[in-house]
Order: C-alpha cells, then sequence, then structure tokens
C-alpha cells in the first residue's frame, strides 16, 4: 500500500468529521471516496494531504509517518491534491498557471508571485506542453484562467497537478463541472497514469461516470467508513442505499 490511514479522527467543535477512518491506497490503481454531502470525504483529503491536522490517528505513505506533516513537506515527498474549486492564477495564462505549479507546490501565491514565477528551463516548457496536450487543451495554452469555461478550468487544475513529478494524486471532485465526454477521457487518461505507476485517490459525486474506472471504492457517512468494495456492487449494499436515501 503507498497510503494508509489508521484510525484518522477530526473534531471540529464536538462534530466527528472524521471518525477513526481506515483507508487502505494501493499504488498503481485508483481509490474512490464517496458519500453524501457532509460526510467528511473534503476533510479526510485535507487531512490526509496535510491542510488540516489530525486530532487523533495516524497517516501512512510508503511506509513512514507522515501525519500532519505541512502540504509542501509531503509535496517533496510525492503527494499532490487538488481542489474540489479549482484555484487558478486568473490573470496568468494557462501555460503560466502550470509552469508555476512546479515552482510553487501547495505554497502561498506570494511565494510565487515574489519570485521569478516563470521557470527558464525549456524543459519544464516542454513538459507543460506535453501535458495540456494530453488533456487536450494546448490550444488554450495562451488564453488567461479567467477567461476559461468551469470545465476547462478544472482540466487546468489537474495538469498543474501532472506538473509535479508526484506519485500520489489527491483529487477532491476532479469531474465537477465537466462534461460526461470528457470526464470519461479523463478517466481513461488517469487509467493510462496508473499503467506508469501513478496512483490516486479521488471523491467523485459523478458515480454514473467514474465506478467502472476505478479499482477500490469506500463509502463514507458521518465521518466513518460505512462500506468498502470493488466497484458497482457496493453502491448497491443496502447500508449504501440507506445512506444516499437519507441524504
Ligand atoms: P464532504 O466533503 O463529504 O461534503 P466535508 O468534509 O466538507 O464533507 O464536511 C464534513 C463535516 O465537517 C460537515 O459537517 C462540515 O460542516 C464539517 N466541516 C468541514 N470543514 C469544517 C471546518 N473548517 N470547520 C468546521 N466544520 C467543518
Ligand atoms: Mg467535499
Amino acid at each position: 500500500m503507498i497510503l494508509r490511514t489508521f484510525s484518522l479522527s477530526k473534531f471540529f467543535d464536538g462534530l466527528k468529521a472524521l471518525d477513526r477512518v481506515n483507508i487502505e491506497v494501493e499504488e498503481g490503481k485508483i481509490t474512490l471516496v464517496i458519500g453524501p454531502n457532509g460526510s467528511g470525504k473534503t476533510t479526510l483529503i485535507n487531512v490526509i494531504t496535510g491542510f488540516y491536522k489530525a486530532d487523533e490517528g495516524k497517516v501512512e505513505y510508503k511506509g513512514e509517518d507522515i501525519t500532519n506533516k505541512p502540504p509542501h513537506e509531503l509535496y517533496r515527498r510525492g503527494i499532490v491534491r487538488t481542489f474540489q474549486i479549482p484555484k487558478p492564477l486568473k490573470k496568468l495564462t494557462v501555460l503560466e498557471n502550470l509552469l508555476i505549479a512546479r515552482e510553487n507546490p501547495g505554497e502561498g501565491i506570494v511565494g510565487a508571485l515574489t519570485k521569478a514565477y516563470i521557470p527558464k528551463e525549456k524543459e519544464s516548457v516542454t513538459k507543460a506542453f506535453e501535458i495540456l496536450e494530453f488533456l487536450g487543451i494546448e490550444h488554450l495554452w495562451d488564453e488567461e484562467a479567467q477567461n476559461l469555461s468551469g470545465g476547462q478550468l478544472r482540466l487546468v487544475e489537474i495538469g498543474r497537478a501532472l506538473m509535479s513529478d508526484a506519485d500520489l494524486f489527491v483529487m477532491d471532485e476532479p469531474l465537477a463541472g465537466v462534461a460526461p465526454k470528457l470526464s470519461h477521457d479523463i478517466l481513461g487518461r488517469m487509467r493510462e497514469l496508473c499503467e506508469m505507476g501513478k496512483t490516486f485517490l479521488i471523491v467523485e459525486h459523478r458515480l454514473d461516470i467514474v465506478l467502472e474506472y476505478v479499482d477500490k471504492v469506500y463509502v463514507m457517512a458521518s465521518g466513518r467508513i460505512i462500506a468498502e468494495g470493488k466497484g458497482k456492487e457496493v453502491i448497491e449494499k443496502p447500508e449504501v442505499v440507506e445512506v444516499y436515501l437519507g441524504a
């Protein structure tokens, strides 16, 4: 397992946003976390990627304890995350947004702007264009992020993650706002990246689209993992149907 959580808990004023969560993420696979709104999915990602501190429990990555390490340290170790709401720099072009992603892993925007934000190496530019091509948005390379559609911004967000040489991609609703056809394309690309040894931990609502691409599914409700399994059969379990109907 590339990543494991052990009895991971997070409390907000007495609310158990995460309640002793145990998950295992296998290398070279796509692991999906689903659950109704407010069930703790984003909190789980935030705690794993160092954006929130755990109150109890442990996170292990490649066999090492990474609990409560800050995001930039996790980035250095090969973990990168994307956000439920993309956070591009709106005045910068698509290409620039990819280039600064490499310079500026998960840290403040200010740091990126006070540094020379465009790395000089040709290699970074070449890599950025390869990724834009891979995502089918190379024609938008010179467009300011503020002029993009929601789906295009989502692709830029994914492109920024791919600019890192990360091994583990943690993605919060990567397909939100993306049309079905493109969503299938992106998931297909993720599978190709898995073949190349990359690993994905994703939260996604669009079960109709995503289930056929994933290797393992965890279902959350009220901060707990209530079911797990391999694919479509998980969402047919009575306890899962119940939390979705109740939500
Ligand atoms: P999901 O992503 O599954 O919709 P979240 O992880 O965002 O759920 O939220 C889980 C619970 O934790 C919700 O009840 C939410 O209101 C609460 N929560 C999340 N973040 C915070 C925060 N920063 N402060 C207080 N409560 C929070
Ligand atoms: Mg969420």
